[in-house]
């Protein structure tokens, strides 16, 4: 964690005054689920020790003033009830969340002065921006006297993401910053919206290998499989299937209906149905401490993403397989949307630094450019640190 004193010391300089209230919020990896929660099956993540922090303090007047490390700009604003236009969007996620949560009862009285740190690197697959809306949505609650349960924080934050900056993410990012476990994974229904804690054991640690490559069409891709999902689902009901969504289905009915299916379809569904049943499979496994067996199921659904879901790229691909005869890895796949991004690897002490390293140098010499390196460890959600409001 940060120390304190410099975020206060910084709104000191930038408000001239001291926050009422400091928060914090972690970045996430996504463990195991791809492309699972849209398609309301389970997902599992890991709330890392990467962190936004946000200071915040009322203001009489109806004033809204943000100001961020990461950003030169000072913005201030009177109205806070649609998205910025034209300006830098970070802003939109903090009024987004701060209007969803006047839907569940804040108070519009006056304003305030908003700072926000981080050490959490932004764009970068571990998202940032599911940390700043609970970072601030914690804060802005404490601040406010709001009493809101974590799951409807969590919702509001993503819905301020979907509605205020129109990114149309799952609930897998702000579950997992608002629920984290030091020590633990979260497991998320997407259906049901129910949020556990899987243990895992201290001796592991998450190295991330991310490439900074994205497929120039990433959104469209993503948007592509989305519908190939839904067609699925049409495909299905089509052939009198009762299903409602891809998680209604087993591999057993799948593979009686693939015939009728688009090949292609078929290869879709056939990754969302084996990635759900692998996420159940891998909590199962973590539970009775069996990571090295869980480990297998991330190589296995890092091949399925490559082969059936097609969304890998030979840059993750080649990461994977190094890091597959690398000692220590218990387990590797790609991480995130896919089509460019991040792998991730599971692994135990013995996979040290200098083994990182010569994963990212091998990387250099086959792609020419180094990978971000960057080892975690499983941290706690979204916490209050100081509050004198
Ligand atoms: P990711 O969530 O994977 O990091 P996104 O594109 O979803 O990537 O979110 C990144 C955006 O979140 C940034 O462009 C910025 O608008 C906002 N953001 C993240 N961290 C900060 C920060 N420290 N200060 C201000 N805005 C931030
Ligand atoms: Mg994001």
């Amino acid at each position: 964690m940060k120390p304190i004193e410099p975020i206060k010391e910084r709104f000191r300089q930038v408000f001239g005054g001291d926050p009422a209230v400091i928060s914090a919020a972690p970045g996430r990896v996504e463990f195991i689920g791809n492309h699972t929660d849209y398609n309301l099956g389970p997902v599992i993540g890991a709330a890392i020790d990467r962190r936004v922090y946000v200071a915040i303090r009322r203001v009489e007047e109806r004033l809204f003033r943000f100001a961020s490390s990461a950003y030169s700009d000072f913005v201030s604003l009177d109205e806070t009830d649609s998205p910025v236009a034209g300006r830098d969007s970070w802003v939109n996620y903090l009024i987004g969340v701060y209007n969803n949560l006047i839907r569940k009862g804040l108070s519009t009285k006056g304003g305030f002065e908003l700072y926000v740190d981080s050490d959490l690197p932004t764009g970068a697959g571990l998202s940032s921006s599911a940390a700043l809306e609970l970072a601030s949505g914690k804060a802005l609650c404490e601040c406010y006297g709001l009493e809101i349960g974590l799951e409807d924080l969590a919702v509001a934050c993503k819905e301020a993401e979907n509605e205020f900056v129109g990114v149309p993410c799952g609930i897998l990012d702000q579950g997992v910053s608002a629920f984290g476990k030091a020590g633990g994974l979260v497991h998320i229904d997407c259906r049901e919206m129910v949020f556990s804690v899987i243990p895992l054991a201290d001796e592991l640690s998450i190295w991330i290998f991310n490439t900074h490559k994205k497929h120039a069409l990433v959104e469209s891709l993503y948007s592509e499989r989305y519908e190939e999902c839904l067609s699925a689902v049409n495909g299905l009901v089509d052939l009198g299937l009762e299903v409602s969504c891809l998680a209604d289905l087993s591999m057993d009915v799948l593979e009686r209906a693939k015939p009728s299916l688009d090949e292609k379809i078929a290869k879709r569904a056939e990754h969302i149905v084996g990635e759900i049943s692998r996420v159940e499979t891998v909590r199962h496994l973590l539970e009775e401490g069996k990571a090295e067996d869980a480990g297998k199921l991330l190589f296995q659904s890092h091949a399925s993403s490559k082969n059936l879901f097609e969304n890998s790229i030979p840059e993750l691909d080649y990461l994977v397989d190094i890091l597959r005869s690398m000692p220590g890895v218990v387990g590797a796949r790609l991480t995130g949307g896919g089509f460019g991004g991040a792998v991730m690897a599971l692994a135990r002490k013995d996979f040290t630094r200098i083994y990182a390293e010569s994963v990212a140098s091998a990387y250099r010499g086959r792609f020419g450019e180094e990978p971000e390196t960057l080892e975690c460890h499983t941290a706690d959600g979204a916490c209050i640190l100081e509050s004198v409001s």
